[in-house]
């Protein structure tokens, strides 16, 4: 017997390779898990059909291209969408054997923090339905943790792959951005937007942002990285950890989360790493400001394309102006209606410089301040998200509050930089979060932190009702 909910990639590989199990019977023990639990977690908007190949299979968050498989970005506007080429990550997992299980769910075109943006309704969290899994990337974060998929893809902009492990409690890496490529991924905000491992630990995490990272001649913002190292580190000695103090134990972070965060910190100096509280006042407090204005303005072009020409969704109209209009109207929800209205605003003629001119320059102040952390630290820890997973439909009639689940997220996001989520203990008997975000290209040295604590931490990443 497979055992879905706790076996991890890496695990499955040496199954295959010692030949224990098939190709088809560890696709088959995930067909029927998904079968089992996915009515009720809704994880998945997709389920594919074994390929016949001996290889890991792996959920990809649906703002991925698949060939000749649907990606609907969440949204009615691509709901008929199937990409006839790969993306270039899914390119890269086939060659080195993974075998897609399936698309998951997602937040429309990855805006938002629960899934309830989602045009095909909500996911729900394994470790207690009536809660929210996080998002955008909800569906791949349910899948892993409800056992539905050894690991999964997510996207991250400002937060969608780190902010959902946090609330399911498993391991999400953010890379720098361009050592991922976007080619093939539904465009949401160009200069934020990275492809990134979702998993059941920080070595599975590793294995797989191996086999995604890399230059693609497709992604000119795309670079090679150093060789990826699977981490086997169990001490921290020498490490430098800063803690940034307007992220933790401040005001809006709940109580419950501060207390776990703060224990996994006291863990870090038992492993020999010195623990300091350091400042990134200007970040804190104006990352989520610049972030929506910045992710709106790029989304307002992006999302020009969807013009019922060329993808998906077309209504009827007397010419074409009418058609285009009607087919934005009836494809896209609200949340992708109200960012593409504020990035045209804020890029209009005679707002440009005073919007999203402004937001670039306080973005370079954001990159600086960590820029000079990282002259003295090695790596930044804080919670990942202040809050631990809350109900669904509970933000929906707040943007704002709902754009607030990514003010310790966002920050490192808007510099560029590489951040991983590893759940630290439990708060309400909900999995709370710790964040650690590395300079640029500091993956390897990230990896190595995130097993030695993940292994001191000890979390069991199985969600208590299904134990
Ligand atoms: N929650 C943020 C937003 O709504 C981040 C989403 C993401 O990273 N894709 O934009």
């Amino acid at each position: 017997m497979i055992d879905t909910l706790r076996l991890t990639a890496e695990e499955a590989r040496g199954l295959l390779e010692r030949r224990e199990v098939s190709g088809a019977e560890l696709f088959a023990a995930y067909r029927t898990a998904i079968d089992e639990r996915d009515p009720e977690l809704h994880a998945f908007l997709h389920v594919c059909d074994d390929p016949g190949i001996d290889g890991i299979p792996l959920a990809v968050k649906d703002v991925i291209g698949t060939k000749g498989i649907p990606t609907t970005a969440g949204s009615k506007i691509l709901e008929s969408y199937v990409p006839v080429y790969d993306a270039t990550v899914i390119v890269n997992a086939k060659a080195r054997g993974l075998t897609v299980l399936g698309k998951t769910n997602t937040d429309e075109f990855a805006m938002g923090s629960s899934t309830d943006n989602s045009a095909f309704g909500p996911s729900h969290n394994p470790w207690d339905l009536t809660r929210v899994p996080g998002g955008s990337g909800g569906g791949s974060a349910a899948a892993v943790s409800g056992g539905l998929a050894p690991w999964a893809l997510g996207s991250d902009t400002g937060g969608s792959i780190k902010q959902p492990a946090a609330l399911c409690g498993h391991v999400g890496l953010r890379p720098t951005y361009g050592t991922v490529s976007r080619y093939g991924v539904v465009a949401f905000a160009s200069s934020l937007d990275q492809v990134g491992p979702v998993a059941k630990n920080v070595r599975d995490a590793a294995l797989l942002y191996s086999i995604i990272s890399g230059r693609d001649e497709n992604d000119s913002t795309t670079v090679d990285v150093p060789p990826v190292e699977l981490p086997d580190a169990d001490d921290l000695k020498g490490l430098r950890i800063g803690v940034p103090k307007e992220m933790n134990g401040v005001e809006g972070v709940e109580p419950g989360v501060t207390a776990a965060v703060n224990s996994a910190l006291e863990l870090a100096e038992s492993l020999g790493a010195s623990v300091e509280e350091c400042s990134l006042p200007r970040s804190v407090d104006y990352g989520v400001a610049c972030y929506y204005l910045i992710a709106p303005a790029e989304a307002s072009a992006n999302l020009a394309r969807y013009d019922g020409a060329r993808y998906g969704l077309r209504e009827d109209g007397a010419d074409f102006r009418e058609m285009v209009m009607r087919t934005r109207d009836a494809g896209f929800g609200d949340e992708p209606k109200r960012r593409i209205m504020i990035g045209t605003y804020a890029l209009s003629s005679g707002y440009y410089d005073a919007y999203y001119g402004t937001a670039q320059k306080v973005r370079t102040v954001i990159k600086r301040e960590h820029d000079q952390l990282f002259e003295r630290f090695d790596v930044l820890a804080s919670p990942t998200s202040p809050t631990v997973a809350f109900p669904i439909g509970a933000k929906v009639d707040d943007p704002v509050a709902m754009y607030m689940n990514d003010v310790l997220t966002i920050p490192s996001c808007m510099a560029g930089l590489p951040g991983l989520n590893i759940p630290c203990g439990l708060s309400e008997g909900l999995p709370v979060g710790l964040q650690l975000i590395g300079p640029q290209f500091a993956e390897n040295a990230i990896f190595r932190a995130a097993h030695a604590l993940e292994q001191a931490i000890g979390f069991d990443i199985v969600p208590e009702r299904l134990r």
